[in-house]
């Protein structure tokens, strides 16, 4: 019989799976990890993992203990998973720009969720952060990962995230696109892949870095932006400069209108920080030669973004097009 003994078992080895319709005109391959297919269904079971064994392993947390983090969703799945697992409640804390889609499922498995003002500066205590730091205060036991600082979340993306692409391209791949949010993603892949391949006659991998317009990677302040789960308006710890050899910028516009083509184009329903990483990775392609492999990170589903993305209404009523170009059309929104 082959069976995993748990959900937690099932995390990783993730499949790349080629792009063909939105990248017509472009000669190099381009392969999207599809982050999706994990358990919990996104990339972030990877770090709820790691940073809870760690945790439990140095003692930071006990049985009775609480796990407390502030959150946009995908890393409160994960954690509401390893914590049903593990036997830990979980209480998250979310900005109110997240869907209540998302804070339905943390619901689900059987978390507390804990909603706050996008609009506050982030030293505010009503912030996501200065209300998930009263919270671990007045809870006993209670944990705080801290996926924006904690070593564990880039360190599991360079034990596994990195390798995998590696692995799975036989070394070939010349790029490797990354949406930042918190950075673990990108620091601990992008570390891996550059190391691994720092002595190749073809040279190092080339990191590229995606964030929304507006947020401070890219040279922002940190001005609202719609597409969530990346970009920062603070820099993270977990965030390293010196991973990425170049950024992209991407406008709402162009990550929503690159999402909704993926699932009619391609089949991938995913979410808006993946469309957005899909047009930074289309941006380099279009100027590679034929031999460049070209890896894209696809964080989660689009599930979470069916009354956003997905709904006309919602699109329109916040200034985006609805207008999708016939497939294959060769459009690109570069
Ligand atoms: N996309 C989505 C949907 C996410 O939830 C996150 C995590 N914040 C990211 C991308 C970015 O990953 P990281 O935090 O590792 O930079």
């Amino acid at each position: 019989m082959r069976y995993a003994e748990t959900v937690l078992d099932l995390i990783g080895k993730t499949p790349l799976v080629r792009l063909h319709s939105v990248t017509k005109g472009i000669g190099a391959t381009v392969l999207a990890k599809v982050e999706y297919l994990n358990p919990g269904g996104s990339i972030k079971d990877r770090i709820s993992l790691e940073m809870i064994e760690r945790a439990e392993a140095a003692g930071l947390l006990r049985p009775g203990g609480t796990i407390v983090e502030p959150t946009s969703g995908n890393t409160g799945v994960g954690l509401a998973m390893v914590g049903a697992l593990k036997g830990y409640p979980t209480v998250f804390v979310t900005p109110d720009k997240v869907g209540e889609e998302k804070r339905a499922v943390l619901r689900a498995y059987g978390a507390e969720v804990v909603v706050t003002a996008s609009s506050v500066a982030p030293d505010s205590p009503d912030s996501y952060y200065g209300v998930s730091d009263a919270l671990v205060q007045r809870t006993p036991g209670a944990y705080k990962p801290d996926q924006f600082s904690n070593p564990a979340a880039p360190d599991s993306h360079y034990a596994t995230t990195g390798p995998e692409i590696w692995a799975d391209t036989d070394g070939l791949l010349t790029h490797v696109v990354i949406g930042a949010g918190t950075g673990g993603t990108i620091t601990g892949t992008g570390r891996y892949l550059k190391e691994v391949s720092a002595d190749r006659a073809t040279g190092p991998v080339t990191v590229v870095a995606a964030d929304p317009a507006g947020s401070v990677y890219s040279g922002g302040t940190g001005r609202p932006y719609y597409t969530e789960g990346v970009g920062e308006d603070m820099w993270p710890g977990n965030y390293d400069p010196a991973v990425p050899d170049r950024l992209e910028a991407v406008t709402d516009a162009e990550s929503f209108e690159m999402t909704r083509r993926l699932a009619r184009e391609e089949g991938l329903l995913v979410g808006g920080s993946s469309g957005m990483a899909v047009v930074a990775a289309l941006r380099v392609a279009k100027d590679l030669p034929d031999d460049a492999v070209v890896v894209v990170i696809l964080p989660d589903s689009g599930r979470g973004y069916i009354g956003k993305i997905f709904d006309d209404a919602w699109m329109r009523s916040h200034g985006f097009e609805t207008r999708v170009p016939p497939k294959g059309s060769g459009e690109h929104p570069l």
